[in-house]
């Protein structure tokens, strides 16, 4: 089977990583990849992986390249090509494509609509206001106590939150966002949202229009500096481990989270098949017990956390594209290898704010162990050297060994594994977080 990848991040080497290890893949193409992907990305593997240069925000021309291609099946990495609906005009032409709908994919592409189907259908998440003026901010923010959230409806890479120590900030930061000055867009909505507080989860599942099934739970890290310190990032690490979640709270969390929004999606006309990423705060209550509230839905893999829980995946992930087009993911048996993974990011010197691109990438073949993938972020071939081309340029992702299966010697071995490869890599300004994990080594997890 030819397969065709829209995206060129980490993510997306990652999942062409897992395509060409399927025993029902012949032919990988991603549009447009990175230096990394067009590699030969697959140790042992011979399927041959081919990238093609496109603007992932042109719809005319990622249907000009799957016209041209013609894949037996397209994945839709990146959110931007779910917004402006590709997944439906592939369908209508007849293309088999793994993602949303651009009216499904609204559980992340406006937050507003996130928020008001979490309330029409009592999904737990935070006492939020809608508001479309500045009026109405000055109206709702005295139901706030501070810190008070604001969020731009629309997608904004990672940029659209601001957490505001007073109220004078709050109706500051929602001025700029609906004037544009904060992101340069104009946003016709802004969410006002109660502050949470708690640890943060990421909870993936698969569906398929009818079912939600479980895929993994992962926790990222998303400031840029050591001890979650520093402004956000789009992920500066992620880690999977058997310990993250226990199996009540996984039951709980599809139940009242996902398998919820799966049948009220259907129910709204417009059914979900693809990955649900719910980012989770999971709030301790008074009386010891956790409430899991919903901070925001992804209508895809997230990216660090893909390679880490990727690099895991023993079920082939063709088999998992198709449940989740076919309507079968209740069939489906989703193996992982036990144990723990970890992708740790290397970014350029300055990231998140402005950095330097072109530099070369020294040490990429040092890498032999065969539980450490360097998947590449942000990397271009140039002069037949690969160089930095992005804020955030390899996720080094290891995965524990089966001696070491038991928590938390798994996710020690899996960082081990990860930072013993960043040792031989480098790059003018390279830097990364040398504390990935630390929560769940903290909590013995
Ligand atoms: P979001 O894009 O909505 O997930 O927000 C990005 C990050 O902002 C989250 O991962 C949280 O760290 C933080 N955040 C968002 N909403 C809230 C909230 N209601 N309370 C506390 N932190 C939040």
């Amino acid at each position: 089977m030819k397969v065709l990848v829209i995206g060129g991040g980490g993510r997306e080497h990652a999942i062409v990583w897992a395509l060409s290890r399927s025993a029902r893949v012949t032919e990988v193409v991603c549009a447009p990849g990175n230096a990394g992907i067009s590699q030969k990305c697959v140790q042992n593997s011979d399927r041959p992986v081919r990238c093609v240069p496109i603007d992932t925000g042109d719809l005319a021309a990622l249907l000009r390249v799957v016209q041209a291609e013609r894949p037996e099946l397209t994945v839709v990495g990146p959110e931007l090509p779910l917004s402006l609906g590709l997944v439906d005009k592939l369908m209508r032409l007849g293309f088999r494509v793994f993602g949303p709908t651009q009216a499904a994919a609204r559980l992340e592409t406006s937050k507003s609509f996130a928020k008001e189907f979490m309330q029409r259908h009592s999904i737990p998440t935070a006492a939020h206001a809608v508001c479309t003026s500045l009026a109405d901010v000055r109206q709702e923010l005295p139901r706030f106590s501070v810190p008070i959230v604001v969020k731009a409806d629309g997608l904004a890479a990672g940029k659209g939150v601001v957490i505001c120590q007073s109220h004078l900030k709050a109706e500051q930061t929602a001025a700029q966002m609906f004037s544009g000055t904060l992101l340069g867009v104009a946003e016709t909505y802004v969410v006002l949202e109660e502050f949470l507080q708690g640890e943060e989860l990421s909870f993936f599942a698969l569906c398929d229009g009818k079912h939600a099934v479980a895929l993994a739970a992962a926790q990222d890290h998303k400031r840029v500096g050591e001890g979650d310190t520093g402004p956000n990032t789009g992920g500066m690490g992620a880690y999977t481990g058997d310990g993250l979640l226990n199996a009540t709270m996984e039951r709980w969390l599809l139940k009242n989270v996902a398998q919820r929004v799966v049948d009220e999606m259907a129910l709204e006309g417009t059914p979900f098949h693809g990955i649900l990423f719910c980012g989770m705060m999971m709030v301790p209550q008074r009386d010891g017990t956790t409430l899991p509230m919903v901070l925001e839905f992804n209508a895809r893999f997230g990216d660090p956390e893909t390679q880490a829980i990727l690099v895991r995946l023993q079920t082939d992930i063709v088999d998992i594209f198709d449940a989740a087009i076919d309507g079968s993911a209740n069939k489906l048996t989703i193996q992982m290898q036990p144990g723990a993974s970890v992708c740790v990011i290397a970014a350029s010197e300055g990231y998140p704010g402005k950095y330097p691109s072109g530099l070369p990438i020294s040490g990429l073949d040092s890498v032999h162990d065969p539980d450490t993938v360097v998947f590449h972020s942000g990397t271009a071939a140039k002069d037949g050297a690969i160089v930095t081309a992005g804020g955030r340029v390899l996720g080094v992702t290891a995965v524990s060994g089966p001696s070491s299966s038991a928590s938390p010697s798994a996710l020690q071995d899996a960082l081990s594994k990860a930072y013993g490869a960043l040792n031989g890599i480098s790059f003018d300004g390279m830097q990364f977080r040398r504390d990935i994990g630390w929560r769940a080594l903290r909590d013995g997890l």
